[in-house]
């Protein structure tokens, strides 16, 4: 029988980021996706242009009428924009026995702001002690673990923070540190399980929806039944293919492949 993922997160009319990388991943490795809406954006591979936020009534009912219906298996989060969106997200049902991941989506690569800077405190309060995994890049593990990373030594002790916030583990995205000699991530979980998964670096500008699709494939993963653990290597090989097979759609940085 097939597993059901549900995605809250913001639509990106250029299909590489947000809910459409969610639903692509989530239809690309066997899993039936649903979603709700956070925001809409208007962007392209260039840039985000314009953003509109949904109404927080119309967030809650959109996750209410999943949850009521369907047997999710797996939530992720994304693009939550503000502190009335995080709490209202928070507030939707008793959040128990579903793995949620958190993806604490901040700054989009054309530097938009996706979130709120006031919004930072609700998501490290409300949401992040609710998740199964949270996965920051090292710019969000900074303003997370309030602190700054330069070393490997940095990566282990902002994940402490995070995991120190109430998540069931973290996952500390490394793409961000160009002079590392692979794409390496840091996995930390509240039980002190700890590994590292890595990837050579892949040459392309083609990496727009990067941290959608590893979350959401991370998502699919753990809505298949596997452990944070598997899930989180089987998405890193999933993400490193997607990054080496990146589309060259449009002007501007295309979109990573969710065919891979
Ligand atoms: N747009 C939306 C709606 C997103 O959720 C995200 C990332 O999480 C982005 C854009 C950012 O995409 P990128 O920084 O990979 O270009």
């Amino acid at each position: 029988m097939v597993r059901v993922a549900l995605t809250i997160a913001g639509s990106d009319s250029g299909g590489g980021a947000g809910i459409q990388a969610d639903l692509k991943t989530f239809q690309e490795l066997g899993v039936f996706g649903t979603s709700a809406l956070t925001a809409v954006t208007a962007q392209n591979t260039f840039g985000v242009t314009a953003i509109q936020p949904v109404d927080t009534a119309i967030i809650k009912a959109q996750i209410q009428a999943v949850i009521e219906d369907f047997d999710v298996k797996a939530i992720k989060t994304g693009m939550l924009f503000s502190t009335e969106i995080i709490y209202a997200v928070g507030e939707a049902f008793h959040w128990s026995g579903i793995p949620l991941v958190i993806d604490p989506v901040m700054i989009a690569k054309g530097g938009a702001s996706l979130l709120e800077r006031q919004a930072v405190e609700a998501l490290k309060t409300v949401l992040v002690p609710l998740a199964a995994i949270v996965t920051p890049n090292i710019p969000e593990a900074e303003v997370l673990a309030g602190m700054e990373i330069k070393t490997n030594e940095d990566i282990e002790r902002a994940a402490k923070h995070i995991i120190a916030l109430g998540a069931g583990a973290v996952l500390i995205k490394g793409g961000h540190r160009k002079e590392a000699p692979y794409a390496e991530d840091l996995f930390m979980g509240a039980d002190g399980e700890r590994f590292s998964v890595r990837a050579p670096w892949t040459d392309t500008k083609d990496t727009h929806g990067t941290g959608c699709t590893y979350s959401a494939a991370l998502t699919a993963f753990l809505a298949n039944g596997e452990t944070a653990a598997n899930a989180v290597v089987s998405a890193k090989c999933f993400i490193h293919a997607a990054i080496e097979d990146g589309l060259k759609i449009g002007g501007g940085h295309g979109p990573t492949n969710h065919w891979a």
